[in-house]
């Protein structure tokens, strides 16, 4: 399956081909066609499987086709991916800034271990398209209303069964009840592995969910 064979706009097209990429992998060409249409997934993928364009294309292009009439203030979000450590964040984030550099949307990362002062300044100065986080920092700035999560069209749980691992799922389940009703968000769960109590979560976190397994 060719990009250009999914109904996805342009600018996103463009975004893709500039990344030099052609043809779906795998999880893409098993999850797209559903994603981009708003179905929830739950999707079993190991890293380097490209599960990171799946989520981010399908993201972008909702976006896209859904413009937000007026923005409310820069620090909402309007999508919200979150994974388990620095490097997975700032990877996801990189990945973001290239797959969204033709369609006017901004990306912003609050991590751990990273400035909190700059973080805090980017939530002032730009517009929160796509927030990529950890679980910590993000709950902080979230507590304390630095960034807002109630118009999050779209959530994103990477790596789930590392959240799990790493004791992150308390902060994780915190951060999910500052968002919209999961009937009122498109939510895409990925993990390499499905435990009894991953099983569990995705259930609980996403609506009607297609599974996908590559
Ligand atoms: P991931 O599994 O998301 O960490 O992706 C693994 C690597 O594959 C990353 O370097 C991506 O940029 C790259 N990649 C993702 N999708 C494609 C694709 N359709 N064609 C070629 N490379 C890709």
């Amino acid at each position: 399956l060719r990009f250009h064979d999914l109904n996805l706009p342009d600018r996103v097209l463009k975004s893709i081909s500039e990344m030099g990429f052609e043809y779906c992998s795998e999880i893409q060409a098993e999850t797209l066609p559903m994603t981009i249409k708003g179905y929830d997934l739950i999707g079993q993928a190991q890293t380097g499987t490209g599960k990171t364009a799946a989520f981010l294309i399908a993201m972008i292009s909702d976006f896209l086709d859904y413009p937000l009439a007026e923005r409310r203030a820069n620090h909402f979000a309007r999508g919200l991916i979150i994974a388990p450590t620095r490097e997975l964040a700032l990877q996801i984030a990189d990945e973001a800034v290239k797959l969204a550099s033709n369609c006017h949307l901004n990306v912003v990362s609050l991590v751990g271990g990273m400035s909190y002062e700059k973080q805090k300044q980017a939530l002032e100065n730009e517009n929160v398209d796509i927030l990529v986080a950890t679980p910590g920092r993000l709950l902080d700035f979230a507590r304390s209303k630095k960034v807002m999560l109630n118009q999050v069209e779209c959530l994103v749980l990477d790596e789930a069964d590392r959240m799990l691992s790493m004791g992150f799922i308390p902060d994780v389940k915190s951060i999910i009840r500052m968002t919209p009703h999961k009937e009122k968000r498109q939510t895409m769960l990925f993990s390499a592995t499905f435990p009894k109590d991953i099983q569990v979560l995705a259930r609980q976190w996403t609506f009607f969910p297609k599974e996908v397994s590559v």
